[in-house]
């Protein structure tokens, strides 16, 4: 069992008043907080480690080498990849995206195919748009059935033998919904295409196995998992990551460099030009460590509860609409109040001392389904509780009322 308020103690930046009230903190999709240790080590990192890695002989870049390099074998753990050099580090989910997407566009030509779905975060729409426009490749929609699930019939009536590549979010930022990413990467596979899953909802909150979902591409964001912002992984497998064309190009990412020509460095250098977020990356083994130590599939059970206890409590307010309602959700709650813009009650709530979502979400083609221009989501972590979640009731009732 999880003791919250142990857990709590752990994470300063909850304890702080806004507007005069104790903060409620329920935009954790959006960025979760940092506890302690991811604090120190960031500042550990800055007082006694700091020196450029992989480049010097001396101690202060051997002990920062250490440390980063520390930190790809605590990822390679976490998420259970074969071997290290699989991991790449980037600045965050949209990098890792970017840096598949940017490799495919010399990879694809006119008449390939690319199928993403309607429910994806801007992240995941935008790179493939750009991919296809340069390789002159077709973008095909995966349709999204009004609960929020995936359309998988038309999935499975889009894949052809012209799909190079399907790039499918694990769980929906907007919706919560959890796609059924194993059956969707065998029927990726069966069709003789490669597959993208941004995990940057799911990272933090299911145990991902990449050898066992036996996925391509995974991404995910260190901050929306108690991690330094400005640090993200991309997982490839290890012979389609030394096929992919360079992303970033400069220092670190070299073997030999003369005016005339360039070869490339081995994985995961190849993919790692330039000065990393090196003090982000270090930081970010602490809380991988933090959420091991509690256990991913504790922490899944905790926000698994208050997600049921939120919707059996919203579900009192009247007038209360719920967008999306798919089978299987993960710890996010999406809803609209009629008569009550979901910007005015951010606004009110927020004057109360409480942090929720309002607006799109960067998926905005999820709105244009709904025919809304936005909703009002709360987001749960680990740190979180029952009593915040009827603070927040109370508070939109009260908002109601103001504005009704
Ligand atoms: C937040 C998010 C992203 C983008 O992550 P960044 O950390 O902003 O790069 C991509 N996809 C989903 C589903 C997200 O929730």
């Amino acid at each position: 069992m999880i003791d919250g308020s142990k857990i709590r103690a752990q994470f300063p930046a909850l304890h702080q008043k806004v507007n005069g009230k104790d903060l409620i903190y329920f935009d954790n999709a959006a960025s979760s907080q940092k506890p302690q240790v991811v604090l120190d080590a960031i500042s550990n990192y800055y007082h006694y480690d700091n020196a450029n890695v992989h480049r010097g002989v001396h101690y202060l870049s051997q002990k920062a080498t250490d440390k980063f390099e520390n930190t790809r074998k605590s990822v390679q753990a976490f998420i259970n990849a074969k071997n290290s050099c699989e991991i790449i580090f980037t600045k965050g989910a949209t990098d890792s995206i970017n840096l598949v997407a940017n490799g495919y566009r010399s990879i694809l030509n006119k008449g390939d195919e690319i199928i993403i779905s309607q429910m994806e975060h801007h992240s995941n729409i935008v790179p493939w748009q750009i991919c296809c426009e340069i390789s002159g490749a077709e973008l095909k929609i995966i349709p999204m059935l009004d609960d929020g699930d995936l359309d998988m019939e038309a999935f499975e009536n889009l894949l052809s033998e012209k799909t190079k590549l399907v790039a499918i979010t694990h769980i929906s930022n907007s919706l919560g919904t959890i796609n059924p990413v194993e059956k969707i990467i065998n029927k990726t596979h069966a069709a003789g295409a490669k597959i993208l899953i941004d995990g940057a909802q799911a990272a933090p909150h299911t145990f991902v196995d990449v050898q066992a979902l036996d996925v391509d591409y995974y991404c995910f964001s260190a901050q929306k998992m108690y991690g330094p912002t400005g640090v993200g992984v991309l997982y490839g497998k290890k012979n389609l990551l030394t096929t992919l064309p360079p992303y970033q190009s400069g220092g670190e990412m070299i073997k030999e460099v003369s005016l005339k020509k360039t070869t490339y460095a081995d994985l995961p250098h190849k993919f790692e030009a330039g000065t990393p977020n090196i003090a982000g990356v270090v930081a970010f083994k602490s809380a991988l460590d933090f959420i091991t130590d509690l256990g991913i599939e504790n922490i899944a059970k905790h926000e698994d509860d208050l997600l049921k206890y939120a919707i059996e409590k919203l579900s009192e307010i009247s007038d209360i609409q719920f967008i999306g309602k798919a089978k299987k959700r993960a710890a996010l709650v999406s809803f609209n109040i009629e008569g009550l813009h979901p910007y005015d009650m951010g606004v009110l709530l927020d004057k109360m001392g409480i942090a929720i979502r309002t607006g799109h979400h960067c998926a905005q083609p999820i709105m244009e389904h709904y025919k809304i221009s936005g909703t009002a989501r709360m987001s749960f972590a680990i740190y979180n509780t029952k009593q915040e979640i009827d603070s927040c009731i109370t508070a939109i009732k009260k908002a109601q009322i103001m504005l009704g």
